[in-house]
Formats: C-alpha cells, sequence, structure tokens
C-alpha cells in the first residue's frame, strides 16, 4: 500500500488485481506460481477468477496460508452464461466456494463443458479425425477442456502444422468445430454468485460489442438479477474505454472492479495489478475487503 501525498489532499493507492487466471482453466502459470508472482508485483489485494472452477485458488490459498505477507486473497471464478444470444462472462468475487450454490453451479458447468467437448469430437470424427476426446482430455490434465486442448491434439497428431492452423481449419468461429456450449442464463448465473455470498460483477463489459443501448439493456437486466457491477479496469484498454465504463458506472451507481485478466506473459497482455487511485470517487468491490486490512 503507497499513500501519495498531493498538494491538496493524500490518495492512498493500493494494488489490485482480481481477474486473472491459473493452469486450472486456461492460465499459464500454476496456482502456486501466480501467487509468488502477485506477491513479487506486490499486490495488496488479489483475486483468482479461473473459468468455471475454483481448484486454482483452493491450491493458491493453501500455498498463500503458509505465507506471511500482507496480501489479502479474495476467493473469486469468472462464469460463463447467455445473455441474448451472446456469450457473457460474470466475476464472482468473495464466494464462499464451499457453498451449495456454488458447487451447484461448477456441476452445471462441468456438464455444459462436457457435453461441448464430446460435440466437438463427433464433428472432427466426421471429417475422420477419430480419437479427438480422448486426445484432448488427455491434454487438458487437471484443466477444464476447451477447444486449444483439441487444437494442441491436432498437432500433436500431425493433422495440422500448428494451432493457428487448427483453428482456421476446423476449430475457430464458423468451422466445423466451433460449437458453443449451452451455458446457464445470466439470472441463474447471478444468482449462484449472490447465493454463495459474492458479488457479481460483468467482466470486460466492452468486449461482447454491444451497442450502447444493448450494453445498457445489458446491465440493466443484470441488476434485476442481482448483479452489482461491472468490470472497468480489464487487461489493456483505451482511455476512451476507460472513460466510457466509469460513466456507466456512474450513471448506475455501480460498484467496479479492476484487473489484467491476465492468462500468461504475452507481448500485448497486460502485467498483474491496476493501481486503485484513479478509480477514488467510485464505489470500488474493493472496499469490501480493503476496510478489514
Ligand atoms: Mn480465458
Ligand atoms: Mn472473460
Ligand atoms: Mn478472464
Amino acid at each position: 500500500m503507497v499513500v501519495a501525498s498531493r498538494a491538496q489532499c493524500s490518495v492512498i493507492t493500493v494494488l489490485i488485481d482480481f481477474h486473472t487466471h491459473t493452469s486450472a482453466s486456461d492460465g499459464a502459470l500454476d496456482p502456486c506460481e501466480l501467487v509468488a508472482r502477485a506477491l513479487a508485483s506486490n499486490i495488496d489485494l488479489f483475486a483468482i477468477t479461473d473459468h468455471d472452477t475454483v481448484a486454482g485458488y483452493m491450491a493458491a490459498a493453501a500455498y498463500h496460508r503458509q505465507r506471511d505477507d500482507g496480501m489479502q486473497l479474495i476467493p473469486g471464478i469468472e462464469l460463463s452464461c447467455q445473455w441474448s444470444g451472446t456469450t457473457v462472462h460474470i466475476l464472482g468475487l468473495g464466494i464462499d466456494c464451499a457453498h451449495p450454490a456454488m458447487s451447484g453451479a461448477l456441476q452445471t458447468m462441468s456438464g455444459a463443458r462436457e457435453e461441448r467437448g464430446e460435440k466437438i469430437a463427433q464433428r472432427l470424427a466426421a471429417r475422420g479425425f477419430a480419437g479427438a476426446l480422448q486426445g484432448a482430455l488427455a491434454l487438458a490434465g487437471d484443466s477444464h477442456l476447451g477447444r486449444p486442448h483439441f487444437a494442441a491434439w491436432m498437432v500433436e497428431q500431425g493433422h495440422v502444422r500448428d494451432e493457428n492452423q487448427a483453428f482456421d481449419l476446423y476449430l475457430g468461429q464458423g468451422k466445423t468445430g466451433d460449437v458453443k456450449a449451452f451455458w446457464p442464463e445470466l439470472a441463474e448465473v447471478t444468482r449462484w454468485i449472490v447465493d454463495s455470498g459474492g458479488a457479481a460483477l460483468i467482466a470486460h463489459p466492452l468486449k461482447y460489442r454491444f451497442t450502447g443501448m444493448k450494453l445498457r439493456r445489458l446491465i440493466e437486466d443484470f441488476v434485476a438479477a442481482g448483479g452489482c457491477g461491472i468490470e472497468v479496469a480489464s487487461g489493456r484498454q483505451t482511455r476512451d474505454q476507460l472513460a466510457q465504463l466509469t460513466r456507466l458506472a456512474r450513471q448506475y451507481a455501480l460498484e467496479v472492479t479492476i484487473g489484467s485478466d491476465f492468462h500468461r506473459d504475452a507481448p500485448y497482455g497486460a502485467p498483474l495489478g491496476v493501481e486503485s487511485a484513479p478509480f477514488e470517487g467510485l464505489r470500488g468491490v474493493w472496499e469490501r475487503w480493503a476496510s478489514a486490512q
């Protein structure tokens, strides 16, 4: 935590990252490596928000408990849902991972993923690529099965030159393996998070490329379902995007969250941690935990 003095007032800034992924979903670092990275980055408030699993958080929490440091680790998740024909991601922060509402949610989500994996494999088999499901599952290991695992399997089998080609020819948008998962509805996913004691916020609201009107409709539906806020800083984005999101947050009196959506070190990826000071005056969801420090 840094206390920066200004001419008139002093602003307390904390370094926050409430949107990160481990190898339990589609991140490159295992949970301990990610916590170690967060500690090395001097993060004050940290959440792991893997897609549809808390396994990464549980492993990270066990590792984090053995260390005496100033960082608070908050349980989190990023759940996929459907809204108006589009897949939307909802962040759940401060959830009770052991709550029946959350275990039920995780079961539903893994069922949806399994069904989707089977369908992708069937479609690939129809194109002459047999054994995709077993192959992709073996490569996925402990992490959730997804299209990248099918791509890796196709490379391994010599069906394609590299993973890009696998997506270009078979797995990318509009191709045979582009199977949409049957995610639950927005209201249901939001309720799971709220019922398990968490704060529900819309992840990267501009990523869905909705019109302004549709985005406002999403926010209104989400709030009606029990959602409390939106992610205003997510990885790399422009000043205009940030301004648009903070305007929406003010207009609807929403809580806001900030994070990197870190998956791996990448040339255009954001590093861990976002300073809280520029968001002073907004209702930071982190205040729920920062006050406990
Ligand atoms: Mn991801
Ligand atoms: Mn997402
Ligand atoms: Mn994410």
